[in-house]
């Protein structure tokens, strides 16, 4: 059997897809049910109808996350559209589920159109606590995601795009650390100004990466700003592009000390790795096959050669399950209106802290005994770690209520034992 067959055979076994809506209350008798539904539903509806905000105390909102796409960017899979994205936000909602006890409504629109995505998006508020849209192309996913947090006063959030630069951001304060540079210092290129790469050069700068020792590059070259005159840019890329002259990723490379990479595989020689300042860092990050592999930069040079990717059976996987877990937790925990930069920080911040501890040895037996200490190859922690619910979680909900974003205030040190029992 191939991983495919199983996969088909995992999702067709009955009952059909991963997950199921399971009741929460007693559902025995008579009476039950008349509080459940009619007559005594009434009661609750009333007072929400008095006070909206009661909506947290009386329905499953508050724990309620929407997994929304149309469908547009899939995984690796492109424009496969609303119906055959729907394995793939069913297994968003199972990851949600698994690392942060989130429930999930998936949500798949046939919409194309980015007014009518928009409103539909819109109009669903009062059932969730959150909305993490999910593989929407850019530039469309930009435009939905910043008129969403315009209209919504919930968590808007575009995994995709932030997940990336979160997780990724705090590879690179630990890898920063390591080779003993300072991000002010930093000259930094990119591969890729799409969804992931101009969401994550903006986080950086966010962490403290001059935005003028930024270079990016798409497949026509670096974003220079004779290609902005040119009319070359959208609004999104042409923040992006830069006083140098025209030319190509190989260019771009030559003396930096990062190489992030969200385009597509194998394009990274290691020639372009040794062109590189001492003891690059590169996140190789393109899926399923990175812009150059791991043994590849490693082995272009002699020096420290700082490597991550987005790949399970390789050090330092950049995955988006460190992330979306925790954050939503931690906003939806406090009811809060957004997830803002300061939450972002946060998370990337915690993430990086706690790779810096000792690893607990069930969860260094999870990983297959490879051991798992601080360093070059263990710049972030692993998604089996307990300790990212605890450490990550907190971290955000504190955030949001230092930056305004809650709407309910929580004791940290009550809400840790809570998420620890
Ligand atoms: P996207 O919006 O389609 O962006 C892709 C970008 O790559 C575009 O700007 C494209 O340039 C550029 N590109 C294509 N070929 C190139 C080349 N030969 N040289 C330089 N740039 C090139 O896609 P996305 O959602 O941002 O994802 C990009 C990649 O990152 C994918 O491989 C994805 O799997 C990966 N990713 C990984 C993670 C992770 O590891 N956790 C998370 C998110 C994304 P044009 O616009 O000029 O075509
Ligand atoms: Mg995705």
């Amino acid at each position: 059997m191939t991983l495919e067959d199983d996969a088909r055979e995992y999702h067709r076994e009955s009952p059909p897809g991963k997950l199921e809506i399971s009741t929460t209350k007693p559902t025995n008798t008579q009476r039950d049910l008349s509080l459940a539904y009619s007559p005594g539903v009434a009661a609750p509806c009333r007072d929400i109808a008095d006070d909206e905000t009661l909506a947290y105390e009386y329905t499953a909102k508050e724990n309620l996350v929407g997994v929304v796409s149309n469908g547009s960017a899939v995984l690796g899979l492109g424009d496969i559209g609303a119906q055959a994205s729907k394995p793939v936000m069913e297994g968003k909602g199972v990851l949600f589920k698994r690392f942060a006890d989130i429930d999930v409504f998936d949500v798949e629109l046939d919409l194309e159109e980015t007014e009518a995505f928009v409103q539909a998006v819109a109009a669903m508020e009062p059932t969730f606590g959150g909305i993490n849209l999910e593989d929407i192309q850019a530039p469309q996913c930009f435009q939905i995601e910043e008129r969403l947090r315009e209209e919504m006063s919930i968590p808007v959030f575009h995994d995709d795009q932030h997940g990336t630069a979160i997780i990724s951001g705090a590879a690179l304060l630990n890898a920063v650390d390591i080779v003993g540079k300072d991000l002010s210092e930093l000259e930094v290129t990119f591969a890729g100004a799409g969804a992931a790469a101009t969401a994550t050069a903006r986080f950086y700068v966010s962490l403290g990466i001059p935005h003028e020792n930024i270079t990016m590059c798409d497949i026509d070259g670096i974003l220079s700003d004779s290609r902005a005159e040119a009319g070359n840019l959208d609004e999104y890329t042409e923040p992006f592009s830069r006083g140098v002259s025209d030319g190509d990723l190989e260019d771009a490379m030559a003396g930096a000390d990062v190489f992030v990479g969200l385009s597509v595989g194998g394009i990274v020689s290691q020639e372009m790795v040794r062109s590189m300042a001492d003891d690059p860092i590169i996140f190789a990050m393109a899926n399923p096959d990175p812009e150059i592999s791991y043994e590849e930069a490693k082995n272009a040079r002699d020096d420290m050669v700082i490597m991550a990717t987005g790949r399970s059976d390789f050090p330092n996987q950049v995955n988006n399950v460190l992330g979306f877990p925790f954050i939503f937790r931690g906003a939806l925990d406090v009811r809060a209106t957004e997830i803002n930069e300061e939450m972002k920080r946060a998370a990337a911040e915690a993430l990086a802290n706690l790779a810096r501890e000792d690893v607990p040895d069930a969860v260094v037996k999870a990983y297959g005994d490879d051991p798992l200490q601080f360093g070059p190859d263990y710049l972030i922690p692993k998604p089996l770690d307990q300790r990212v619910l605890y450490e990550v979680t907190p971290a955000v909900a504190k955030a949001a209520m230092e930056s305004g974003a809650a709407r309910r205030e929580r004791d940290l040190d009550v809400y840790r034992e809570e998420l620890e029992a």
